[in-house]
């Protein structure tokens, strides 16, 4: 069983880690890792790893996770380690007695310093009276002392640093201890890996307390395949812990630690409570950035509607500035967090007075209201700044937006001004709305802030029904200078806010997809349907037909419904009742399954929009072109104008549209590519 940790690495880590970790534990560790790129092997040495540190020194674990995914605090916090190479090269140097362009040659023909550290080391005595052993918990410490350092003599203290550690490393120490400075641990571990194994180690270590018992045992029939990770790692913990147990408990894990994404808090509450009650003290909290709530993109209108068939959906405009997430914490403090969580309230201080001016103005709007509604005291508050023309009470493109200083900004120094758009409010007054839906967290934000002119704005919406209405939409947004829309689930379950999750109840529609099947196309009027309803005593519905300029045939291509105002139907009634003929001529070529109540001479041509082509059974475009016995079919059809200009000759040609729809093919293919990065 390939995917297991071999019995000798656990035994390792049960000898290496006793009452604290030494930093050779760890580095024996990431060396395992390292020599492997299977995700299911890594999740089980992590997962033994951690375990045994769960077990034996606790008080090491979250070092031990930070080192392991190469941070010192929070993301949030913003303290980076990444320690430039000369200063690298110095330390190495200073430490080994090698001069610096040796070193550096070296790491020229090797490419990773850490290596060079490492054999630099086995060719040096260790010097005399320094003190062998690294911990884990001494290394983390001098590398956030290194972190910290700044100001006049920094650099050779940073130096000093260094050399003080690497004189103490042995073996592959010195490497991870290299590339941790540089900031790239290479070793293949990423965090949702590191957060797994964390949750199943916590897992065992609540079944068996007890060490000896090796709860994690190999079963020699365990399939190698990559089949889903939780599942297959559960098969080699034998009798131990149900495979839902494990899953459920990295979702857990995973879930607590979208919404309050610091080790700080989340491994000690993990010790203290284990997973099952890990929730109750790891809560969303003003402060502490949520990761976001991401979108997926779609490639066409029509990919929108088959999503959300049967939902109430809304769209917003897709405002092209930079995600804000605006906190507003219980001592009044307000911070402004990035798309990946960085702390911009530097950089936005502008950003925080408009914000304040919005709450002000609800407050005081709240306070006159007769039903008593509480004022605000804490929130977080999902929005995107973004660069505004105040003169012209308009919004300007990114590019403007990007041209903004991003430290420590003086407010009276500010050239492109910002304007708040607010689309989202998950925290409100203590409170979580992260499981709420769309429709209730919209009227929250609605009612606890107000638009302030040119300064704080709600995301511009629409509750959509039609193709027609989103791709009027959508060209308005362009108009706008935003970036296309963004579609929403309004109610249920499916319209929560979910943290880090690229979820598929928020589309994003952008123009640039819908471009490449934006043309539209000239098609003749063939048949009608007669109308029900509100349509009775005119045509509901019409068939259309491309020209194949070869065979002299009209083709079927789709039905249309929509895009008529009622004063349309009435003409068009008059206008095609005069070219009714009691049978279809010889040449239409169209499908039994599609065939019309009236037919027309071909007289009328109508220009026509769609989301997309596809290939269908019942409609006869360009049949033979594409598919041997399939035509092209239009698929959300929409009329935009009778073309009195063009004879049916002069309609789009079975060719063009098959050129159409092999377009089509190479722009999703693109798109999917594009994809493939998320
Ligand atoms: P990109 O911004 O290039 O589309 P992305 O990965 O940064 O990609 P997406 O998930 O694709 O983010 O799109 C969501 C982003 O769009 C948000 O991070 C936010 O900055 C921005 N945005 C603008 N308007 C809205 C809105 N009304 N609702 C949600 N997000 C919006």
């Amino acid at each position: 069983a390939a995917m297991a940790a071999p019995p000798e690495v656990v035994q390792r880590f049960t000898e290496l880690v006793q009452t604290e970790v030494p930093y050779a534990a760890l580095c024996y560790m990431f060396e395992q890792v390292e020599a492997t790129t299977k995700r299911l092997l890594i999740i089980d040495i992590l997962t033994h790893f951690f375990r045994r540190v769960i077990t034996h020194a606790p008080q090491d674990l979250v070092q031990c996770v930070y080192l392991c995914i190469n941070r010192l605090c929070p993301e949030y916090e913003g303290l980076e380690l990444g320690v430039g190479e000369s200063l690298l090269f110095k330390a190495v140097a200073e430490a080994t007695g090698r001069p610096v362009a040796k070193v550096k040659a070296d790491v020229t023909l090797r490419g990773d310093i850490g290596q060079v550290a490492m054999l630099s080391r086995s060719t040096q005595r260790t010097m005399l009276g320094v003190q062998r052993g690294l911990k884990v918990a001494t290394v983390f410490k001098t590398l956030r002392q290194i972190a910290t350092t700044s100001g006049q003599s920094s650099m050779k203290l940073k130096v000093d640093k260094i050399k003080g550690l690497l004189a103490s490393c042995q073996g592959a120490e010195a490497k991870y201890l290299m590339r941790s400075l540089e900031g790239k641990l290479r070793i293949g571990l990423a965090e949702q890996t590191v957060l797994t194994a964390l949750a199943y180690a916590f897992v065992l270590h609540h079944h068996h307390s007890t060490d000896g018992d090796l709860a994690l045992k190999v079963e020699a029939s365990g399939s190698d395949s990559d089949a889903d990770p939780d599942e297959t790692i559960s098969r080699r913990i034998t009798g131990v812990v149900a495979p839902e147990t494990l899953q459920s408990a990295a979702e857990t894990v995973k879930a607590v630690y979208n919404e309050l994404p610091s080790y700080d808090v989340l491994i000690p509450a993990l010790l203290k409570r284990g997973v099952d009650h890990v929730h109750e003290v790891c809560k969303l909290t003003a402060g502490i950035p949520v990761k976001p709530m991401l979108a997926h993109p779609t490639k066409a209108i029509s990919e929108v509607l088959d999503r959300f068939e049967g939902h109430t959906f809304t769209c917003e405009y897709k405002y092209d500035g930079e995600r804000a997430q605006l906190h507003r914490l219980p001592d009044g403090r307000t911070m402004v967090f990035s798309r990946n969580s960085e702390d911009m309230t530097a950089k936005y201080p502008d950003l925080v007075v408009k914000l304040n001016h919005a709450v002000a103005a609800a407050n005081q709007q709240n306070a006159a209201a007769t039903e008593g509604i509480a004022p605000t005291t804490s929130f977080i508050l999902d929005a995107e700044a973004v660069a505004w023309d105040s003169a012209e009470r308009k919004i300007l493109p990114f590019q403007v937006l990007s041209t903004r200083k991003r430290k420590d900004v003086r407010e009276e120094d500010i050239t492109v001004k910002v304007c708040i758009f607010a689309f989202d409010l998950i925290y409100l007054n203590g409170r979580s709305l992260l499981r709420e839906s769309l429709a209730e967290r919209r009227r929250l934000l609605y009612q606890y802030f107000a638009h302030v002119d040119g300064e704080f704005s709600f995301a511009k919406a629409l509750v959509a029904t039609d193709v027609e209405a989103i791709q009027t939409f959508l060209d308005e947004s362009i108009r706008d200078n935003c970036e296309g829309l963004m579609v929403k689930t309004l109610d249920g379950d499916e319209a929560t806010y979910e943290p880090s999750r690229r979820s598929r109840n928020w589309l994003k529609v952008k123009k640039d997809y819908i471009n490449g099947i934006g043309d539209s196309l000239d098609l003749v009027v063939v048949g009608a349907y007669p109308g029900r309803g509100k349509r009775t005593g005119v045509y509901g519905g019409f068939l259309l037909a491309c020209y194949n300029s070869d065979s002299e045939q009209y083709e079927t291509i789709c039905k249309i419904g929509t895009g008529f105002s009622e004063a349309d139907l009435e003409s068009h009634h008059d206008q095609l009742k005069q070219h009714i003929i009691s049978k279809p001529r010889s040449y239409y070529d169209y499908a039994e399954s599609a065939e019309p109540e009236v037919w027309f001479d071909p007289k009328v041509v109508w220009e026509v929009k769609a989301a997309d082509l596809s290939i269908s059974p019942v409609y006869r475009a360009g049949v033979g072109k594409v598919d041997s016995n399939k035509g092209i079919s239009l698929r959300f059809p929409r009329f935009i104008r009778i073309r009195d200009d063009k004879s049916p000759e002069d309609a789009t040609t079975s060719d063009q549209v098959a050129q159409m729809y092999r377009d089509q093919k190479l722009h999703t293919a693109a798109d999917e590519r594009l994809d493939d990065d998320y």
